[in-house]
C-alpha cells in the first residue's frame, strides 16, 4: 500500500528536486525545509445552546525572510498540523514567484464553518484570532481568507486585533469587506489570476482560450470564479465538481446559476437541476475530455490513482497542492502541461498585498488599477517561470520552485544566519 500522503513532504520533494536542478548546496535552503515557528491553540467558544466547546487552532511562519509572513486562515474539519505547514511553505514559495516582499505563514481551525451557527462562527473567529495575537500584526504577520473563511470574518479578525491594539489597524488583515479597509478586485484576485495564466499558458502554446472547454474542480471562491471569469472568457465550462460529486453538460453548464445556486445560495451541486445536465462523480470532472482542467479544491486531488485517466492536457492549479508528486510524474511523461498552484493561485495574495499597501498608506484605488496591476504581475512571473522550466528542461512546476527558491536563498544569504 503507498504511504499515506503528507503534504509537508510533498512540498519538500519539490523544493529538494528544484534545489538540485538550480545545484544550491544543502547548507543553502536548510533552513527553509523547516518552519520558523509553529503556534497550536485551544480555542474555548460558548456554543448558542450554553455548552463549551473547545476548537483545536493553528498558525505557522514558514519563513519571514523576504518580509512579514502572509497567508490565509483555513477553517476545515479534516486540517491538520502537516497540512498547515505544507500551506505555510507555498505561501513563502508563491509570494517569492510573483516577487512581492512577504514570507509566508498559513492558519487554521479545525472546524466545518456550516456547522456552526453565525454568532458560534464569529465567536469561533474572534478567540482564534485572540489566541494567535502575539504572532500577528501588519509588519509581522498577515491573516487572509482562506478555504471555509470569508470576508466578513476578516472584518471580526480586523476588529478583534484593533480592540486588543486600541486603535483602528486595517493593515492587520487582508481580504476584509471593502466597508473595513478591503481592496477592490480582491474578492475575484485568485481566480482572475488563474484566468491571466490560463491566458498566458494558451498563447504559449498558440492556442486560443476563448474557445477552450474546460473543467473546474470546486465551487468555493476560487473555483466558483475562475469558472465564471472563464465562461466570460468565451470558454465552454462543461463540467464542474464540488464535495457532492459533478455536473456535466456537453453543450456549456449555465455557470452564472450556478455560481447563484452554489456559492450565494450556499447549496451544493447535487441540488443543482437544469435541461442537459448529467450528475456524475467528482472523478468524472477531473477526467473529462476537455482542453483545460482547473482543480480549484483541495490537496491530493490529482494522485497517481487518477492521472492517467485525466484527459486535459493542460492543468492549471487553483487550489493548493491539488497534485502529488507522483501525478506530477505522470502528467509529465504524459506531456501534459501544469502551471502550479504557487504561481497559478498566487492572485489573491498578490492583491492581498495590494490592499495592504493601500492601508498602511490610507490609500484607496479604484478596481481598474488593481486589476491591471494584478495582470502585470501574472503576467511578468508566468514568463520568468516559463523561461525558467525551459532554461532546465524541467516542468513549469520545478521552474516556479527554482524562480522562488533562488529569491528565498538570495535574501537567506544577504541577511545572514543569527548570531
Ligand atoms: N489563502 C490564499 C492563498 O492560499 C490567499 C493568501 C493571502 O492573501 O494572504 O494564496
Amino acid at each position: 500500500m503507498a504511504a499515506a500522503y503528507n503534504p509537508y513532504e510533498n512540498m519538500l520533494n519539490v523544493l529538494e528536486k528544484a534545489a538540485g536542478m538550480l545545484g544550491l548546496a544543502e547548507s543553502d535552503y536548510e533552513a527553509l525545509k523547516y518552519p520558523e515557528r509553529e503556534l497550536k491553540v485551544s480555542v474555548p467558544v460558548r456554543m448558542d445552546d450554553g455548552s463549551i466547546r473547545v476548537f483545536e487552532g493553528y498558525r505557522v511562519q514558514h519563513s519571514s525572510s523576504r518580509g512579514p509572513c502572509k497567508g490565509g486562515i483555513r477553517f476545515h474539519p479534516q486540517v491538520d498540523i502537516d497540512e498547515v505547514k505544507a500551506l505555510a511553505a507555498w505561501m513563502s514559495l508563491k509570494c517569492a514567484v510573483v516577487n512581492i516582499p512577504y514570507g509566508g505563514a498559513k492558519g487554521a481551525v479545525k472546524v466545518d464553518p456550516r456547522s456552526v451557527s453565525k454568532g458560534e462562527l464569529e465567536r469561533i473567529t474572534r478567540r482564534y484570532t485572540a489566541a494567535i495575537l502575539p504572532l500577528i500584526g501588519p509588519d509581522k504577520d498577515i491573516p487572509a481568507p482562506d478555504v471555509g473563511s470569508t470576508p466578513e470574518m476578516m472584518g471580526w479578525i480586523m476588529d478583534t486585533y484593533s480592540v486588543f491594539q486600541g486603535h483602528t489597524v486595517p493593515g492587520v488583515v487582508t481580504g476584509k469587506p471593502i466597508g473595513v479597509g478591503g481592496s477592490l478586485g480582491r474578492g475575484e484576485a485568485t481566480g482572475r489570476g488563474v484566468l491571466f495564466t490560463a491566458r498566458e499558458l494558451f498563447a504559449r502554446l498558440g492556442k486560443d482560450l476563448s474557445h477552450a472547454r474546460v473543467a473546474v474542480q470546486g465551487m468555493g471562491n476560487v473555483g466558483g470564479t475562475t469558472a465564471r471569469l472563464l465562461a466570460r472568457e468565451g470558454c465552454k465550462v462543461v463540467a464542474l465538481a464540488d464535495v457532492t460529486g459533478g455536473v456535466i453538460c456537453e453543450d456549456g453548464l449555465n455557470v452564472e446559476e450556478i455560481y447563484q445556486h452554489c456559492y450565494v445560495d450556499r447549496n451544493f451541486l447535487d441540488t443543482y437541476n437544469a435541461p442537459g445536465v448529467i450528475h456524475c462523480t467528482g472523478r468524472e470532472v477531473l477526467c473529462a475530455d476537455v482542453d483545460l482542467l482547473v482543480p480549484a479544491a483541495l490537496e491530493n486531488q490529482l494522485t497517481a490513482d487518477i492521472a492517467a485517466e485525466v484527459r486535459a492536457p493542460l492543468i492549471v492549479e487553483g487550489a493548493n497542492g491539488p497534485t502529488t508528486v507522483e501525478a506530477d510524474e505522470i502528467f509529465a511523461k504524459m506531456g501534459k502541461y501544469v502551471v502550479p498552484d504557487i504561481l497559478a493561485n498566487a492572485g489573491g495574495v498578490v492583491v492581498s498585498y495590494f490592499e495592504w499597501v493601500q492601508n498602511i498608506q490610507s490609500l484607496m484605488w479604484d478596481e481598474e488599477q488593481v486589476n491591471g496591476m494584478l495582470e502585470k504581475v501574472m503576467r511578468r512571473a508566468f514568463a520568468e517561470v516559463w523561461d525558467k522550466a525551459h532554461a532546465h528542461n524541467a516542468t513549469l512546476r520545478l521552474g516556479a520552485n527554482m524562480v522562488a527558491l533562488e529569491r528565498l536563498v538570495t535574501a537567506k544569504k544577504i541577511r545572514g544566519i543569527f548570531p
